[in-house]
């Protein structure tokens, strides 16, 4: 009896917000911000108390903060794999316990059979350029021009590589020799500089994300990957940043990057193209705790960069899009692992039939402000899963710490360490003796997630030098 005014109250509520109508009327564009071990409490917006922040702490405002969201991998080349394929990196040979990321030597790469976004992208019309750090092979067949990206600027891996200098990363920093690091500068397949001067590469890599942005014509849809190389020690910032944050050195480079987030903003705007394009900021793991005041914060989070606790995991995750997305703070979890789907399904594209996705459409979520789909996160370190959190709770099947000596001690747990993330943010608390119904639902998920995995040829173990 009640039905026709259940209907009538639905109309107008439908056309008060056409958002999702908006988004399937043109394609969107999209912008991805991938910074290199910024740690979980490095912005203001997620709990630093002297770096500022303003543009990303704007962009969290503006549009959806994600408190829960994570990196698919504690360390660089996996975790790039992963947000550029939507899967696993133990799916793509794109991660070992021997080589943990891709090295100057290293003759393997992503391999030709993964299917990238910006491929996927690029069969669906878009426009597509990558900025900055790729770390998913550097020889011609593994470079961003050879897996959908129509051009390529930047440092194809880590900047502390092709070290030629004496001394430690902290004191070369600190002294300013970026020469002590021989690494390329490539526009597309061509070493334009080397070494890259890495006191402006923020600076440059941002300008070169903005004169592309000024470059679109609003006809043509477009995927911008924008990768710094910061703040990954060794450490640069350009001269007006020098001496600026509060929170030193360290600080100094996350303002920087938090600048040029600003740029980016303000070349969208300028060319009114920032309500049709979706712009996503996160970091590829944790912060590099080994280096101390040069490492960044994982604000309340355990470790950091390399181990398979949150610190070393969760990431910012922030999305922005006027008009579409809701502001909001999301307390659900999601994962790098679902940019693939999410933009995939966004561009009116569907996921490749023949192979295992790992991520979900978070387009609910972003457009709805519907549940994350995503009630699962697997805690890989390499090849090996060592923990599963599912809701609130994770377990750890095996602890490690992250480098030095800590890496040395690893240990097995049965019962596996279960704690409530919720309620013990900071992984402190064993509460599994209380438990045993979550650890073996637990057990029985990761057990069901194993049995997908198949052997795949190893990328990262390919080397000239290898490692003794
Ligand atoms: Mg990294």
């Amino acid at each position: 009896m009640n039905y026709p005014i259940a209907i009538l109250l639905a109309a107008p509520l439908a056309l008060a917000y056409p958002a999702p109508i908006t988004a399937a009327a043109a394609k969107p564009n999209f912008v991805i911000i991938f910074c290199d071990d910024m740690g979980y409490g490095d912005l203001a917006c997620y709990g630093h108390d002297k770096t500022k922040t303003p543009n990303l702490d704007a962009m969290a405002a503006e549009g959806q903060r994600w408190t829960d969201f994570y990196a698919a991998a504690p360390v660089c080349t996996p975790s790039r794999a992963a947000i550029l394929t939507g899967r696993l990196p133990v799916r793509s040979g794109m991660c070992s316990t021997k080589n943990r990321v891709l090295f100057p030597d290293s003759f393997g790469g992503l391999p030709a059979s993964e299917i990238t976004l910006a491929a996927v992208l690029k069969g669906l019309g878009y426009d597509t350029m990558a900025v900055g750090k790729w770390h998913l092979g550097h020889l011609p067949q593994f470079l961003p021009t050879a897996r959908g990206f129509d051009h390529y600027f930047g440092i194809p891996y880590s900047n502390d590589m092709d070290k030629v200098g004496k001394g430690d990363n902290i004191a070369l920093a600190e002294k300013g020799e970026f020469q002590a690091y021989n690494v390329p500068l490539m526009r597309d397949t061509e070493i334009v500089e080397r070494p890259a001067n890495q006191h402006t590469i923020t600076r440059r890599y941002a300008e070169e994300a903005v004169r592309f942005l000024r470059s679109r014509e609003a006809s043509k849809p477009f995927f911008l990957y924008l990768a710094h190389n910061m703040p990954h020690v060794p450490l640069f910032r350009s001269d007006p940043f020098k001496g600026k944050s509060a929170a030193g050195f360290y600080g100094d480079v996350i303002e920087e990057i938090d600048w040029s987030v600003g740029q980016v903003v303000a070349a969208l705007k300028e060319k009114a193209l920032e309500r049709n394009t979706l712009v996503f900021f996160s970091s590829d793991n944790g912060p590099w705790l080994i280096f101390k005041h040069h490492g960044g914060s994982a604000g309340p989070l355990r470790d950091g960069k390399g181990c398979t606790y949150d610190g070393g995991m969760r990431v910012p995750g922030i999305f922005r899009w006027p008009g579409t997305i809701a502001p909001a703070i999301v307390r659900d979890i999601g994962s790098t692992l679902d940019v693939f789907p999410t933009f995939l399904a966004l561009a009116g594209g569907k996921l490749p039939g023949d192979r295992t996705y790992d991520g979900f459409d978070l387009g609910p979520v972003l457009l709805k402000s519907k549940p994350s789909p995503r009630q699962d996160m697997p805690f890989y370190r390499d090849e090996t899963l060592y923990a599963w959190r599912h809701g609130d709770f994770k377990a750890h099947f095996t602890t490690q710490g992250a480098y030095g000596e800590d890496a040395k001690r690893r240990e097995q747990h049965d019962p596996p360490i279960l704690y409530d993330l919720r309620n013990d943010v900071g992984e402190q608390t064993d509460i599994a003796s209380n438990h045993p119904d979550i650890l073996a639902q637990i057990r029985s998920l990761a057990d069901a997630h194993r049995a997908t995995v198949q052997p795949v040829e190893n990328q990262l173990d390919k080397r000239t030098k290898p490692r003794k």
